[in-house]
């Protein structure tokens, strides 16, 4: 498999450290919130590259962090503390807020028919694992204290940005200039290790430490919790883009400065989908959620399907004209699909010459950096082939589907009506729009009404018209 890795900015060979195992690390979810339809698309991507390393052979290991703890507003130790925020805006303590927020993020990705990592571990499970891997570093003089605090000190590193390839000296420059940088930090890219209560009176998660009451730092967890159980070296470390300058930079200094080896073989990062205002945050109010789709008549699948289309690492502007076509397209291949299968019984059946040529078509578009456009392209093809039986059609398809997991041989009745339903107010919502684009109120007021009449009610948000049904 060729596979793209940032740390050499290039394509590669895939070969893991043991041949017998491939050791894959995710970082998970700041729980103090929903996810947003970017979260998702990153996380369908890293299933994707699972499934496709397993189906390729390979036995996978995974594991994923939840971060319940540490993750301030901003990546570099500024600001608010994101799981507080989160207790403030709902009145509840951060332990509820997390354990809600993890519930809804689970179910999720079963939606999207994403596979839970084999380990997902909460990062306040971990507490006296960052004490020892703090005190590691400690010991062999990486760490410094300052105003209660305990940082990281980057300098005591060589090529501490080797995974962003930015340069050390332009980002000293530009973070003098910014007025929020942590004046106790000896350099501006220095990482708090370990807070006290210095910095937030009213912290609800701490626990003791050497260096006073206090909590971890955001960045340590994914190192502590993969160290623990996948060892001192791993092949695979995914994330989004965002994390490239910050998060895992650090998480690369910190953990190869306590182990004394290189960590990670293949650094993979999936691009953003942004929306209109650029890009998507969880941080800016309203946005863009799961359920928020299936408010709107969508099924889940239609966004992975969606996801898919695309390759991930190209950006994605999202919007619901492009979503209604993909679900549009999904739910045609489904309905082409269902009108194939006779339900014959395949388990037995051999593939003949001509069908094991779509079988490696599709296999060589994953193996080609995970080109999962293309391989929807091969399912396509593959549904037109003449020269391929039904059945054997029927065989394949259930095999893509290991990976793809669309559903596509699952029986449901699409709902033809609601599927109409859904079109005609889509089109009264343009309509509308296009009334009040060219200032005729009462077109756009009376369309509105017409819709209220029928049960639809319509919400102006910022990320464009909402519809919902009311009794
Ligand atoms: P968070 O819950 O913010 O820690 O992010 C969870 C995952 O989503 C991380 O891998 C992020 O890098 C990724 N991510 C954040 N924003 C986006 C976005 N707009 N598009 C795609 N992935 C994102
Ligand atoms: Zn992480």
């Amino acid at each position: 498999m060729k596979l793209y890795n940032t740390l050499s900015k290039s394509i590669e060979d895939f070969k893991p450290i043991d041949e017998n195992l491939v050791k894959m690390y995710t970082c998970g979810p700041t729980v103090y919130n929903y996810a947003h339809l970017g979260n998702l698309r990153t996380y369908i991507h890293e299933d994707i590259l699972e499934k496709t390393l397993r189906y390729l052979g390979y036995n996978v290991k995974r594991v994923m962090n939840i971060t319940d703890v540490g993750h301030l507003e901003s990546d570099a130790d500024e600001g608010e503390d994101k799981m507080l925020k989160g207790a403030k805006r709902e009145n509840k303590t951060v332990w509820e807020i997390a354990q809600h927020y993890t519930d809804a993020f689970f179910r999720d990705i079963e939606k999207l028919n994403i596979k839970k990592a084999d380990i997902v571990a909460k990062a306040t499970d971990y507490i006296n694992e960052y004490i020892e891997f703090i005190k590691g570093l400690e010991e062999k003089g990486y760490t410094y204290m300052a105003n209660g605090n305990v940082y990281f000190d980057i300098t005591k590193v060589e090529d501490y940005t080797k995974l962003s390839g930015m340069d050390l000296e332009q980002l000293k420059t530009a973070s003098r200039e910014e007025v929020s940088i942590d004046v106790h930090k000896k350099n501006p890219q220095d990482f708090v290790l370990w807070f006290t209560k210095s910095k937030f009176e009213n912290q609800a998660m701490k626990w003791d430490s050497p260096w006073g009451v206090g909590y971890p730092g955001w960045h340590i967890e994914c190192s502590v919790i993969s160290l623990k159980n996948l060892g001192e070296q791993m092949d695979i470390h995914c994330g989004g883009v965002d994390h490239i300058p910050v998060h895992h930079t650090n998480e690369i200094a910190q953990t190869e400065s306590y182990t004394g080896k290189p960590w990670v073989k293949y650094w993979w990062h999936s691009e953003f989908l942004i929306d209109q205002d650029g890009k998507m945050s969880k941080s800016k109010g309203e946005f863009l959620t799961l359920s928020l789709l299936e408010k709107k008549g969508f099924n889940p699948l239609s966004y992975r399907y969606y996801a898919l289309n695309s390759h991930y690492r190209k950006q994605l502007a999202f919007s619901f004209d492009s979503l209604a076509s993909a679900e549009n397209a999904y739910m045609k291949l489904k309905s082409r699909i269902r009108s194939i299968n006779d339900n014959a019984d395949i388990s037995e059946m051999e593939l003949s010459k001509e069908a094991i040529k779509y079988k490696e078509e599709f296999k060589n578009c994953l193996e080609d950096d995970l080109n999962t456009a293309n391989a929807i392209t091969v399912l396509f093809n593959l549904l037109k082939a003449d020269e391929v039986t039904n059945s054997e059609k029927i065989k394949l398809i259930e095999d893509f589907d290991k990976l793809l997991s669309l559903d596509l041989l699952k029986d449901e009745e699409v709902n033809e009506v609601h599927d109409e339903m859904a079109e005609y107010i889509e089109e009264m919502i343009q309509n509308r729009q296009e009334a009040k684009k060219n200032k005729n109120y009462q077109l756009a007021d009376a369309i509105r009404a017409e819709l209220l009449e029928k049960g639809i009610m319509l919400e102006d948000t910022r990320q464009g018209v909402n519809w919902k049904k009311i009794n």
